[in-house]
């Protein structure tokens, strides 16, 4: 197969981890006979450096004619005090918006060699956790309307959390098709107790359940699920959510893992065009020094190849040279443990690479 991929390296450690993630999908090529093409666009920073803006919007229609967009990170102390419309993050949010990327999904996976980085109890980490949140990206209180006012001599602020039925069906659909995808079963979460939107979603989730009968899914609170991620998070493989639930639960369940350089992330679109990234940012204090760890983009890589390129199989070699790397006791700085043994960014990204064999 030929894929047309565009390249955000971005700024701070972005270039380190994106050439790992591509010396791992180059050797995927290799061993799979597909061509991945590479257009590398600046964003955030290096492009205001460059050009004034985050993003030029020649880079923005490259991003919108690939076939999928692997982002590395962006922002750092230079463009801190840069004004608001051209700051470096005002280009992710472009090109999710250009993307109509609507569906965010995050896997938490604590691998089972790293449990002792976890805050939690080995007796609750048990053999690892590995859950999946499908975050809605597009709609909710973030974009409904906001207001201030005056009212009988004090100011009265007011969000907005609309949801439609097709918003909602949409982001339900990309559930339950990841939940079959995976272990099949789906935790939908609400507030349905209280918010009109949460029963217009639960409503719309019961139907599509119906569609879905292999798929075991379940309803839950979202005050409970705060509370279930850390009692027992292995109860869970998927859980889908409005835009503002799936914000909070879904940095909470990250910290789950204590390895923030582990995480990966997907954002889709309707079509199978998407934008993959770690979760973390540009970590400017171990820039240019090869020892970020990389294992994020690379999985964020391989989310890509399943999510976008429909190739599973590709996808798992990555996930199971992630695993056995790591069985061998290789870890970056970041992950290090005791007995175990210390490598750089681009040791380890040859050491993925070279495990796909
Ligand atoms: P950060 O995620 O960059 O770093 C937090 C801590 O985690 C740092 O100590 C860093 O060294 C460490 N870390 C992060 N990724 C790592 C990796 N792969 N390997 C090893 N250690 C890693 O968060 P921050 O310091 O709050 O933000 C730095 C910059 O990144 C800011 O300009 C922020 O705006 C930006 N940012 C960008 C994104 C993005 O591009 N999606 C996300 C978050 C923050």
């Amino acid at each position: 197969m030929e894929k047309n991929i565009t390249v955000l390296p971005g700024d701070g450690i972005g270039p380190e981890i994106i050439r790992e993630a591509v010396k791992v999908l180059d050797r995927i090529g290799e061993k799979f006979g597909h061509s991945f093409h590479y257009t590398y666009v600046d964003i955030g920073g290096c492009s205001i450096d460059k050009y004034g803006v985050p993003i030029t919007e020649e880079g923005m229609e490259l991003c919108k004619s690939a076939d999928s967009v692997l982002l590395g990170a962006v922002g750092g102390p230079k463009w801190d005090d840069c004004p608001a419309e051209i700051r470096p993050e005002k280009a992710l949010l472009g090109v999710r918006k250009a993307l109509g990327l609507f569906a965010n999904l995050r896997p938490t996976r604590l691998f089972p060699q790293l449990a002792d980085t976890s805050p939690l109890k080995r007796e609750i980490v048990g053999d690892g956790i590995d859950l999946l949140i499908v975050r809605e990206l597009t709609g909710g209180v973030y974009f409904g309307g906001h207001s201030t006012e005056e009212k009988d001599g004090e100011l009265v602020a007011t969000d907005i959390m609309p949801y439609s039925e097709h918003e909602i069906e949409r982001i339900g659909r990309v559930a339950f098709e990841t939940a079959m995808k995976r272990r099949k079963r789906l935790a939908s979460v609400d507030k349905a107790n209280v918010l009109d939107t949460s029963r217009l979603w639960r409503k719309v989730m019961h139907r599509l359940s119906e569609e879905y009968p292999e798929v075991e899914y379940s309803d839950v609170l979202v005050d409970n699920t705060a509370m279930q991620l850390i009692k027992n998070p292995t109860q869970f493989d998927v859980l889908v959510t409005e835009n503002m639930f799936g914000d909070i639960l879904s940095d909470e369940a990250s910290m789950l893992t204590g390895s923030i350089g582990m995480m990966p992330s997907a954002s889709l679109s309707e079509g199978t065009l998407g934008m993959y990234e770690p979760i973390h940012g540009s970590a400017p204090d171990i820039a240019g020094q090869n020892l970020a760890n990389p294992l994020g983009t690379i999985l964020s890589a391989a989310m890509m190849l399943r999510y976008s390129f429909d190739m599973a199989k590709e996808a798992d070699v990555i996930e199971e040279a992630v695993n056995a790397v790591l069985d061998q006791g290789y870890r970056t700085g970041d992950i290090l443990q005791e007995g175990c043994k210390k490598v750089s960014c681009s040791e380890m990204g040859d050491l993925v690479a070279a495990q796909i064999g």
